[in-house]
Formats: C-alpha cells, sequence, structure tokens
C-alpha cells in the first residue's frame, strides 16, 4: 500500500510499505477513506519528538471502513463506516475502566521511556513516535486497529467524512480546551493555534 512516511527532520514522503495484517484478536484492519494532518504532526515534522524512525508511517486522525477483524472483535464488523480516535485504549485497565482513555496502562508498549520523558505514560497513539508505542498511522491506505472492540466510533448515518472526521482529535481536543475554560453563553473567545502548515517553514502551500 502507499502510506505517508517519516523519514528525517524535514522529511516526509510518500511511499510504498507492507499491508498493515491482524497481528491480535482485537484487532481489525481499516481501509481509509478520509484522514487529516494534525499541528501535532508538525512536532514530528520538525523533529521534536524523539524515537521517530525512518519509516514510520504518520497520522492519528483518520476512518474508514473495517476490511478485516480478529476473532475477537464482534463490533464493529466488516463493512462498518468507523472514526478512529487517537488513544489506542484496551478498555480494561483502571484509566479505561473511568472513561481515562488517553491513559490506558496496557497500550503502549514504551511507557517506561514515556514516564521517564514526561513523570508518566500516554496511551498508544496512532502515527505518532515509538514513545507512544510505534504504531503505524492512519495517513495510508490501510491501518491495523488494535483493541478495535473499544476505541472506533461507529457512523450509521448518512454523514459525510468531513463532518465526522474530526472526531478522531481535533473536535474533542477543541471540545475539552472549551470544557476546561468554563467558558458560558455571551462570552467572547480567542483561541490561538498554530494549524497544520502555520508554523512550517516553507512557504504557505
Ligand atoms: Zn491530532
Ligand atoms: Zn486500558
Amino acid at each position: 500500500m502507499r502510506a505517508t512516511v517519516w523519514s528525517g527532520r524535514n522529511t516526509v514522503q510518500v511511499e510504498n510499505v507492507p499491508d498493515p495484517r491482524i497481528m491480535n484478536d482485537r484487532d481489525a484492519i481499516v481501509k481509509i477513506s478520509s484522514t487529516a494532518i494534525c499541528g501535532s504532526d508538525l512536532h514530528l515534522y520538525d523533529g521534536y519528538i524523539p524515537t521517530m524512525k525512518r519509516g514510520d508511517i504518520l497520522g492519528h486522525e483518520f476512518m474508514g471502513e473495517v476490511v478485516e477483524t480478529g476473532k475477537g472483535v464482534t463490533s464493529p464488523e466488516v463493512g462498518d463506516r468507523v472514526v478512529v480516535p487517537f488513544p489506542i485504549a484496551c478498555g480494561d485497565c483502571w484509566s479505561c475502566q473511568h472513561e481515562l482513555y488517553s491513559v490506558c496502562e496496557n497500550s503502549n508498549p514504551n511507557s517506561g521511556i514515556a514516564e521517564k520523558m514526561f513523570g508518566h505514560s500516554t496511551a498508544g497513539i496512532f502515527g505518532y513516535s515509538h514513545i507512544t508505542g510505534g504504531y503505524a498511522g492512519g495517513q495510508a491506505e490501510y491501518a491495523r486497529v488494535p483493541y478495535a472492540d473499544v476505541g472506533p466510533l461507529k457512523i450509521e448515518d448518512d454523514l459525510t467524512d468531513e463532518q465526522v472526521l474530526f472526531l478522531s482529535d481535533i473536535f474533542p481536543t477543541g471540545f475539552f480546551g472549551a470544557d476546561l475554560c468554563d467558558i458560558t453563553d455571551g462570552e467572547v473567545i480567542a483561541v490561538f493555534g498554530a494549524g497544520p502548515w502555520a508554523s512550517s517553514p516553507s512557504p504557505a502551500r
């Protein structure tokens, strides 16, 4: 398949890579219909996040159609259309049981490195360096989604990809930020942010 891979600082390109395959019973393979570039991807592109390796597949905001499931996945099913959230969550640990999916205790095999760097570890995250597990991302034709019975959100009506894709990260992340600010009706809010291209060293494209 074709995928967007990181090849070094300021170097990202589309390459041929092996197709993902089911590795665990709770995996699913998703055929990507839409994917987004996140402002957070700039930190990888700019070389600020250690533990990136040449050939790592980028992308943690994606959606598509389930084309294969492991034996342990009863839902979603093959043919379902899903949005995949960026944190990979097992559904079983203390954090997941308390709906703190972004700090799942089981999905990041490299949590020891993250604890050294950040003081605590995040969950595994798609396409976001080996500190967050080294999972292949979704800026690709297909992605392997671990614990597919937990994270993916089934889209069962006729909403377009553009209407639901941002549920993978940007929308809930922004909503959470707004929630933390206790914004109430009638208030005027200024939002500061560096979009995916805004802080690129290259001219606007
Ligand atoms: Zn993102
Ligand atoms: Zn968990």
